[in-house]
């Protein structure tokens, strides 16, 4: 008989019951609220979908920020569910106008939830939030911010700002588990929530985890995968001996020093200075260039480097620094492969400059 060995990755002890409310509590620090903060298991998308599904219904018109990928999801599962719903989409990778805000809520003053993404992974955009937040708070508006890709890499002051509902993952700038997210939701947006049509017994519902929540926090609905619970303590563990203070300051110093070595380097950033992201940073490819070749140029060297995402962006290089990458040898590696692959294919390209600007940035 061959003996069955334990293996921890399919053998975990169930996550204890009494640390769902800490780790609750954990998350209501980093975002800085006294709201209401809910855990969804699974990835940050699918808490996303959760609060267009909980919030879609026929009557409700919504403003829909479209600056990626995300926000059309959002807006379809919002329709799916019989909203009316206006989008606002931004140029192609770069942040939406405060302009375009105002005029669409003028046009359509039945508006009454608004929802956009702070922070922009696909294209390394910053939409300017605490802008936003005041036009709609201005006009008694909900807000749902898509912070998954921003929290940890910009100040996310959720009560603050007046943020309703904020949803964030702890994968992206904060280093943590991908099968778990979060969000916050204030008493405005419960009583926009809670009425009799909305969905319950689903992975989709908020309402069932505001049961959740009125019951003390104990095991969330369903099986929850303990993996994930003990890889979201074990983040926020790390999370706090940093600091998020710590954790923010770092990923401005790799985003600033980024854009000093790829502009030493002779190439153009996509996203004006200060309406970029710290987590990623867009530049243009030369017109002949094919993404592809600069790719796999820099896979050789050990180096990710991948395509911007979602329609339009295919001519723009993404050079992520976000999470462990928000580092001086990962910035200098991103920079300087760059360069080599612009070299190779026989573009100029000031290696020796970019170097220089990106240890000068991280104070070398
Ligand atoms: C990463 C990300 C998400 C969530 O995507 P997952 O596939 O669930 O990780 C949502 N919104 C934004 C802006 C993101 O960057």
């Amino acid at each position: 008989m061959t003996e069955v060995a334990w293996n921890p990755l399919y053998g975990a002890p169930v996550y204890p019951a009494e640390r769902y409310a800490a780790l609750t509590r954990r998350v209501s620090g980093i975002l800085k609220t006294n709201n209401d903060v809910l855990l969804v298991q699974a990835e940050a998308v699918v808490a996303l979908e959760a609060v267009a599904t909980s919030l879609a219904r026929p009557g409700l018109s919504v403003l829909n920020i479209v600056t990626s990928p995300y926000g059309n999801w959002f807006g379809q599962w919002l329709r799916r569910g019989g909203t009316h719903v206006v989008d606002i989409v931004a140029q192609p990778g770069l942040p939406i106008e405060l302009d375009a805000i105002t005029v669409a809520l003028d046009i359509n003053p039945n508006v009454s939830v608004m929802a956009l993404v702070h922070a922009e992974s696909a294209s390394g955009i910053l939409n300017p939030l605490p802008e936003i937040i005041a036009l709609a708070k201005a006009r008694s508006i909900v807000t749902i911010v898509d912070a998954v890709a921003s929290v940890g890499g910009h100040s996310l002051d959720v009560d603050a700002l007046g943020i309703d509902i904020a949803v964030i993952g702890p994968q992206k700038a904060l280093g943590g588990p991908a099968g778990v997210s979060a969000l916050s939701v204030s008493r405005h947006a419960w009583e926009l929530v809670l009425h009799d049509d909305a969905p319950r017994d689903s992975i989709l519902s908020l309402a069932d985890l505001k049961a959740w929540v009125d019951a003390g926090r104990g095991v969330l609905p369903g099986t929850p995968a303990p993996l994930e619970f003990f890889a979201l303590e074990a983040s926020l563990d790390q999370v706090e001996a940093e600091g998020l203070a710590q954790i923010i300051a770092r990923h401005e110093k790799a985003a600033s020093a980024s854009r000093a070595g790829l502009t030493a380097l002779g190439t153009s950033l996509w996203v004006p200075a200060g309406q970029g992201s710290n987590l990623v940073t867009t530049v243009l490819l030369p017109s002949e260039l094919g993404s592809a070749s600069v790719i796999a140029f820099a896979a050789g060297l050990g180096v990710e480097l991948t395509p911007g995402v979602g329609a339009g962006l295919s001519h723009l290089m993404r050079i992520n620094h976000t999470g462990a990458r928000a580092s001086f040898p990962t910035v200098l590696a991103n920079v300087v492969a760059y360069g080599a692959a612009l070299r190779r294919a026989g573009f100029p390209a000031n290696i020796g400059a970019a170097s220089e600007a990106v240890t000068k940035s991280y104070g070398g």
